[in-house]
């Protein structure tokens, strides 16, 4: 089983309240070969929600707010499913400050990227040993690069 975040298989649960969906990603989990989770709804912040970036090890909205909780408690219960369903890889959004493995937005909000920097929730993946990849990265590894 391929740990998923649920944004790009098509769920509605992204900061605006859209979705981030690619068609390979949405296949995967149609064949029942992957599980989602979206640590941001999932520690309890609702959707549509205030977009947030990294600073300084916080995680703060674009109000101001500190959210880091919620996004901790949001990753931990994503931890709960991959050791549940003994996923061992995991597709991410890239750049989020939850899910992108290998890069978030430097906490300005504007636009610039650290890079070699992941989101909370990958992180915690990563350190458990799960294979991190984004989007862009699997439908590479399926289309050959022919996409
Ligand atoms: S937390 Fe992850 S799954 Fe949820 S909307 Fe953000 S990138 Fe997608």
């Amino acid at each position: 089983m391929i740990l998923i975040s649920a944004c790009l298989a098509g769920e509605n649960c992204k900061y605006s309240g859209g979705n981030n969906l690619v068609e390979e990603i949405r296949e995967l989990y149609e064949r029942g070969e992957a599980v989602c989770v979206c640590p941001e709804r999932d520690g309890g912040l609702p959707v549509p929600r205030d977009p947030a970036e990294i600073i300084n090890g916080r995680v703060i909205s674009i109000h101001g707010r500190d959210v880091t909780d919620y996004y901790v408690r949001g990753a931990e219960a994503g931890m709960e499913v991959c050791r549940r369903y003994g996923c061992i890889k995991a597709v991410l959004k890239a750049n989020s400050p939850s899910c992108g493995p290998h890069a978030v937005y430097d906490g300005t909000f504007s636009h610039r990227l650290v890079n070699g920097q992941c989101g909370i929730f990958a992180a915690m993946l990563k350190e458990a040993g799960v294979q991190c990849m984004d989007e862009n990265e699997y439908v590479q590894s399926v289309t050959g690069g022919s996409k």
